[in-house]
């Protein structure tokens, strides 16, 4: 079987059996951020500590891409003839709201609330063989 490994393991933990994001809580205000950072946007308090994300939440705003990203930064692929166009938007996580690549693209399928998961996607191969996951989240119901 193909080995599987995270895009950013400092965003993405694929290792515990079920994947989830991972984002920064403050532990003075306990306010979350995704993806860490060093310093707490609400308070200025330093005391951050990795949190696990829940994998549910709400679509809020989207749109898709239509065309690929630059690259570099990005990764996938980026012939315009192997392209395939993904949604992208930002979803409502029980603690902290996400910027998210989405399964879906086709804009008749999403709408502004609809519930939302997390699930894993295919960006490429490395040199080693290995499958290079990114996130995503998928509609459910
Ligand atoms: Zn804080």
């Amino acid at each position: 079987m193909t080995k599987q490994i995270s895009i950013n393991e400092f965003v993405l933990n694929i290792s515990d059996g079920k994947p989830y994001l991972v984002g920064g809580k403050c532990l003075d205000c306990e306010n979350y951020t995704f993806p860490i950072m060093p310093g707490c946007p609400k308070c200025a308090g330093t005391r951050i500590e990795k949190a696990k994300l829940g994998d549910q939440g709400k679509l809020w705003a989207w749109t898709v891409q239509g065309f690929p990203p630059k690259s570099p930064p990005y990764l996938g692929e980026n012939d315009p003839e192997k392209f395939k166009s993904f949604g992208v938007g930002y979803v409502e996580l029980p603690e902290v709201i996400v910027e998210t690549r989405l399964t879906e693209n086709e804009p008749a399928k999403l709408s502004e609330g609809m519930n939302m998961e997390l699930k894993l996607e295919h960006l490429y191969t490395n040199g080693e063989g290995e499958e290079v996951m990114t996130y995503a989240f998928s509609p459910i119901d």
